[in-house]
């Protein structure tokens, strides 16, 4: 079975825009938040992306389109406006001033990619934005008297309980690292990724503590059984791709796991936290190795 449908960007959500109240806010206010709920609100001066740069975006793209097809998905439309090619100094001014953690180059936000030209991990930290761009979101709005706020109800797999609490964040991160890895083994294989590409090192992680943990919950899941094991990524995968939490119901069957792993953030202190809570005391110590060895 093929599915040749493809959606733009904005269709691909399953969502409607959740507005939690709406008295003192002009209607038409309200109309263009429907119909551009995540324009680009930093006001960014994007560089101008050479064509090797360009290249580069089209065949990650193409390759989160063929991991799509194989989940038998719609593909999604890139929209190449929301990628954005930044100065170190632009992007720490406008998009990294809230964000707490200061070593990133690169985020996103409301649908939009916004990475550093000239870091080291260019390829992987485009490729791992990208993938919040083709996982699932929803986006909620909240409109206060004076002013209103806009929110991601749900990215990948996490979910957010309010504006600051979200559940399953490390999870998300670590999910969405190892898709980017999967995808960009793909994209090195594309002859049309420029050479200068090529010598990504594919060993390089970011939330490595958190991928720590759930590798462990895979292997407590599947043991030595390999279609146990991938059943697990792919209802993973499916529940990264769809925001549909049967598919993590399956993988988390069991309350207290669930709970555990709702609970980590995507600090390594987290994930430590999180190997403590589930018991295993080789897991804490592969973690504590981990940040010894970024140190
Ligand atoms: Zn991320």
């Amino acid at each position: 079975m093929t599915n040749s449908k493809t959606v733009s960007w904005k269709d691909k959500w399953n969502y409607k825009i959740e507005i939690k109240s709406r008295e003192k806010i002009d209607s038409s206010d309200v109309d263009a938040m429907r119909d551009n709920p995540t324009a680009e609100i930093y006001t960014v001066r994007d560089l101008k992306p050479t064509r090797d740069e360009i290249a580069l975006i089209r065949v990650l793209a193409q390759a989160y389109n063929d991991l799509l097809r194989s989940l038998n998905y719609a593909t999604i439309k890139l929209v190449h406006d929301n990628v954005h090619i930044l100065s170190e100094a632009e992007f720490k001014k406008k998009i990294l001033c809230s964000s707490p953690r200061p070593s990133l180059a690169a985020l996103f936000s409301f649908c939009h990619c916004y990475v550093v030209r000239g870091s080291n991990r260019f390829v992987l930290e485009l490729a791992h934005e990208l993938c919040h761009y083709y996982g699932y979101f929803k986006l909620g709005v909240n409109i206060g008297a004076t002013r209103r706020e806009f929110g991601a109800k749900r990215m990948g797999l996490a979910v957010n309980l309010d504006t600051e609490a979200v559940a399953f964040v490390g999870f998300n991160e670590a999910m969405t690292e190892l898709i980017t890895h999967q995808v960009v083994e793909v994209a090195l294989k594309n002859s049309l990724l420029p050479s200068k590409y090529k010598t990504v090192d594919l060993r390089s992680h970011t939330y490595e503590s958190n991928i720590a943990i759930l590798d462990y919950i895979g292997k407590k899941a599947s043991g030595t059984d390999s279609a146990k094991e991938s059943l697990f990524w792919s209802n993973l995968m499916r529940a990264y791709f769809t925001g549909n939490h049967k598919y993590m119901r399956c993988v988390l069957n069991n309350d207290l796991l669930w709970a555990v792993v709702a609970g980590m953030g995507c600090r390594d202190e987290d994930a430590l936290r999180t190997a403590y809570a589930l018991g295993s005391r080789a897991l804490m110590n592969r973690i504590k190795k981990i940040n010894t060895e970024v140190e």
